[in-house]
């Protein structure tokens, strides 16, 4: 081999290793990612599991503190015991404190006002900050609400006079995300009255042996900040149609409508309180609660038309520095089987996608960008983001 072919051979011997160099190099990334991706893995899986493997604890009420221990009542099925507090919390405790006990009923902690379960399934406000002139559409659905729900708060002399009972309760049943609970909120924000809501599906989960008593709190607050609006939102929870099986939480969501429909039918005593339900699901309820003297005005909030959608649009863009050249009407036809609430959602997005193109303006590129994402996201137009 003479010197120039040995040097050749070793160019392309050379040329070799360097590849299989670079294609190792690669390997080594790709598993050295694998390795991190697998580590964090396993954290998550550790802390999933540490959450497991801590029990969980009961609710109950500290009925008496005595010499020998404190006497607690568990929630759900009443139960009395006489336990055991440690000094420390003892200090702390009060007869009527809520706290939370392990399965050898040992007190573990007092529950914070904030905690406290009462409180959390409540939503007061004095005065709400939405107007009927934030609800894009549904003229005709202000126009029944407030028939029913503001005329008789405003000018309950007129009613007396005529000598009619208004309307009991208001029903809004359609899907998700069509402006229920803004339409309950704006007649509260109307009338200066307190506006009081409260989630079927909270009541019924959370509070096995409770419901009954948080219907009956819920009225109580509601006089007590008179003039009030009550909003009870997801009613098919506690109002669905009556099935078959005879299971305690069954039991328990029939009591709980009971206690509803009894605090209905005292209309007289209820003065200037008024209730508002709403629902997505109207076809499973249970028929009873909608007899006159209960919730005997139901309207329908249906998804937004064309007309409704261009509003919706302008309304949840008005604050938004949106460029000129962008045709809402056009992006109202491009909508087609969106609710409120992901025209909502689709105008916050084109605004990301502003400022993620480092701009200032929205223009309609974003809109469509926006659209495009909302497809990805979920392939049935009109299944609402917020809700997919
Ligand atoms: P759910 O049944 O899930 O409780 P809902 O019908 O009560 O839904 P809202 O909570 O009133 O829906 O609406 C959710 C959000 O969607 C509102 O905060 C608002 O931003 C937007 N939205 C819905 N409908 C309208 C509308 N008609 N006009 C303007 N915004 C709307």
């Amino acid at each position: 081999m003479t010197p120039s072919e040995r040097l050749a051979a070793l160019r392309n011997h050379y040329t070799d290793v360097v590849r299989v160099n670079e294609t190792l190099t690669k390997q080594l990334r790709s598993a050295e990612q694998r390795r991190e991706r697998l580590t964090d893995d396993v954290d998550r899986l550790k802390r999933e599991n540490e959450t497991l493997k801590t029990s969980s604890l009961y609710v109950a009420t500290a009925e008496e503190l005595t010499d020998d221990g404190i006497v607690i009542k568990q929630h759900g099925n009443n139960q009395e015991v006489l336990t055991e507090v440690s000094p420390t919390l003892r200090g702390e405790l009060d007869a009527g404190d809520r706290v939370a006990v392990n399965d050898s009923f040992a007190v573990k902690q007092i529950l914070e006002a904030e905690t406290d379960a009462r409180a959390q399934a409540m939503q007061v406000e004095q005065r709400p900050g939405t107007a009927y002139n934030d609800i894009g559409g549904l003229t005709e659905q202000i126009r029944e609400v407030r028939e029913a729900v503001e005329q008789p708060l405003v000018q309950s002399d007129q009613f007396d006079a005529v000598g009619i009972d208004p309307p009991s309760g208001v029903l809004l049943h359609g899907p998700p995300g069509t402006g229920k609970t803004m339409l309950a909120r704006a007649v509260a924000n109307q009338t200066d009255a307190t506006f009081i809501k409260m989630a079927g599906s909270e009541l019924v989960h959370k509070f096995i042996g409770e419901g009954a008593k948080l219907v009956r709190d819920l009225f109580e607050l509601a006089r007590q900040n008179e003039p009030a609006v009550i909003f009870i939102d997801e009613i098919d929870a506690i109002a669905a149609k009556r099935t078959e099986s005879k299971t305690s939480g069954d039991a328990e969501v029939q009591r709980t409508m009971m206690q509803l429909l009894s605090e209905m039918d005292g209309f007289e005593d209820r003065g200037e309180v008024r209730i508002i339900a709403a629902t997505n699901r109207f076809d499973m309820l249970d028929r009873a609660i909608l007899r006159p003297g209960r919730f005997d005005r139901l309207i329908e909030v249906p998804k937004p038309g064309w007309d409704a959608r261009k509003q919706i649009l302008k309304i949840h863009t008005r604050e938004m520095n949106v460029d000129d050249s962008v045709d809402m009407e056009e992006i109202a036809s491009e909508t087609d089987g969106f609710t409120g609430a992901e025209l909502a959602s689709l105008a916050t997005e084109a605004g990301m996608f502003a400022i993620r193109d480092d701009r200032t303006e929205v223009r309609t590129a974003d809109f469509h960008e926006a659209l495009e994402k909302v497809g990805d996201d979920d392939d049935t137009t009109g299944t609402p983001i917020a809700f997919a």
